[in-house]
């Protein structure tokens, strides 16, 4: 019978999220919101400013680095990216381990850019010695496009050593380090690339509605002109910002004054080391106690991000995926369904203001959820 406690961290009585984004937020992130502020209002100007300012310490790219924020969910960040940043004459090589990679090439399509694919089974990194032929024979291709995490299977991709390959030969780099940003370490000192787009609601653990580009600013000079869209051109936008301090379209204002608090404690947690250590120990407790309940994780330790962790789907009959998400729904917490091609899963995510205390209680529901369904899975996974 249920006995394990509810969510500590749900004060509000919602379930917890374990999920890539949106996710569970800090009760002081919602509370913010609960005004109203013009566009045009210095408070506000004064609160996306700090966003934007606060941003490129992240990756410590301040001074060389700008953020151009984008209205809409992640993805619109990416589109602004890839099409603001590949000119029409342009060609990307887009590596693929996931439904993020072939987004990036659907964008590319979608506007007209060249692309060619280097692509890898959902658990495999790219083969750096593939990709140094493919940029040695085709001297057409001027960027290359990584995803940091692949959250697809929560891949930790391997940007630095793309990066090095990429700058020695001479091309440009474009990250998607949505679901990696704020918790993986990205140094813009050590790491080369023109630019990097992230969202409000993934590991800065903030509401959904705002993309954001942190460009290299020499790279976003040369920018101007590239873009297929009104709505998606960075140089445009960021243009209009620093002249005006405002967005040339309605902007999100509730998401980014949340996202302004978000902010704010993510640095008073300690920024990238602090978050990517709570993120890593919830990983941690997940992983050792799914394992003991006989639950095996698709990828090995080594290329595990901490970020969210994909399990096979158990053999034993007994186990009906729905029935089991949603007696973990009943009992307060949300998981996500599995999304490879390479085998069948589900996953469950670590990030968002989630603690050591919830990642406990939510494996002793699973065993609880187990017990209930009949499923033995120590033998049957
Ligand atoms: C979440 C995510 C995105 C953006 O997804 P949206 O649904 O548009 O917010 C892009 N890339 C990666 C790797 C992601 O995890």
């Amino acid at each position: 019978m249920p006995s394990a406690p509810r969510p500590a961290a749900s004060v509000t009585g919602d379930p917890l999220l374990l999920t890539p984004g949106p996710l569970t937020t800090s009760k002081s992130v919602k509370e913010v919101m609960v005004h109203d502020w013009g566009s045009r209002d210095a408070t506000f100007i004064a609160i996306n400013k700090a966003v934007l300012d606060g941003l490129p310490r992240i990756i410590h790219g301040e001074g060389e680095f700008v953020t151009v924020p984008m209205q809409g969910s992640g993805t619109f960040a990416v589109e602004a990216m890839l099409t603001s940043f590949v000119p029409k004459g342009g060609k990307a090589l887009v590596l693929v381990n996931g439904a993020y990679g072939l987004r990036a090439k659907k964008i590319l399509d979608v506007a007209g850019r060249a692309n060619v694919v280097h692509e890898t089974a959902e658990d495999t990194p790219p083969d750096l010695a593939e990709i140094e032929q493919i940029l040695t024979k085709d001297s057409a291709i001027t960027h290359v496009f990584a995803v940091h995490c692949e959250t697809t299977s929560g891949i930790r991709n391997p940007v630095e050593a793309v990066a090095a390959l990429v700058a020695r030969l001479g091309r440009r780099l474009l990250i998607d380090a949505m679901s990696a940003f704020g918790a993986l370490p990205l140094d813009a000192r050590e790491v080369a690339f023109d630019a990097v787009a992230a969202s409000s609601n993934k590991c800065i653990q903030g509401v959904p509605g705002l993309g954001f580009v942190l460009a290299r600013k020499a790279a976003l000079e040369e920018t101007k002109g590239n873009a297929t869209t009104l709505t998606l051109d960075l140089y445009d936008q960021h243009q209009a910002i620093s002249k005006t301090g405002q967005y040339r379209f309605t902007p999100p204002i509730h998401v980014i004054v949340a996202f302004h608090q978000a902010l704010q404690e993510f640095f008073a947690e300690g920024g990238v080391a602090g978050r990517g250590e709570r993120y890593a120990e919830n990983a941690r407790i997940l992983i050792d106690g799914m394992g003991r309940l006989g639950f095996r994780t698709l990828l090995p330790a080594a290329r595990q991000a901490p970020i969210i962790v994909t399990f096979h789907m158990p053999k034993d009959e007994a186990f009906v995926f729905q029935r089991f998400y949603d007696a973990l729904k009943d009992r307060g917490y949300v998981i996500y369904p599995g999304k490879l091609t390479v085998a069948d899963s589900f996953r469950i995510g670590c990030i968002g203001d989630l603690h050591a205390n919830d990642m406990s209680a939510f494996v002793a529901t699973v065993a609880e959820v187990l017990d209930e369904m009949g499923v033995g899975l120590k033998s049957a996974a």
